[in-house]
């Protein structure tokens, strides 16, 4: 039996999780709504995350633009999608939700910008 403790990030209560796996079967307290039980199930099996950052624009009212992945990826890919996200320079004008990676790394996730930019 494995006892892992963990803090919900689904919301602003932060409940304390803790996680208990024996023969193969996981369970939660602590949770105060299922989101937390399926976030501390997914912790443990397959940690995931949204990644957000910044990617260069070419002739915009501002060096820089924000952007995310549409969806999580896999927590173990995290460093490998920021080096592909800093690869990355877009043109102006960028528009809130315009493709900037899509399927990055092969994840079917696409990174997506979260802001405007206008032409400078
Ligand atoms: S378990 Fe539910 S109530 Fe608690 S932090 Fe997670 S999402 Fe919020």
């Amino acid at each position: 039996m494995s006892k892992t403790n963990i803090t919900c990030i689904n919301c602003p209560m932060g409940c304390p999780l803790e996680i208990t796996m024996e023969n193969d079967i996981i369970s939660v307290i602590g949770n105060k709504c299922n989101k937390g039980k399926e976030y501390a199930i997914r912790e443990i099996t397959n940690p995931t995350r949204i990644v957000t950052s910044t990617v260069k624009v070419n002739g915009g009212e501002r060096p820089v633009v924000a952007i995310k992945t549409q969806d999580e990826i896999p927590k173990k890919l995290i460093f490998d999608v920021m080096k592909e996200i800093n690869k990355v320079t877009i043109n102006a004008p960028v528009n809130l939700g315009d493709i900037v990676i899509e399927n990055v790394l092969n994840t079917n996730v696409n990174v997506i910008a979260t802001a405007n930019d206008k032409v400078k």
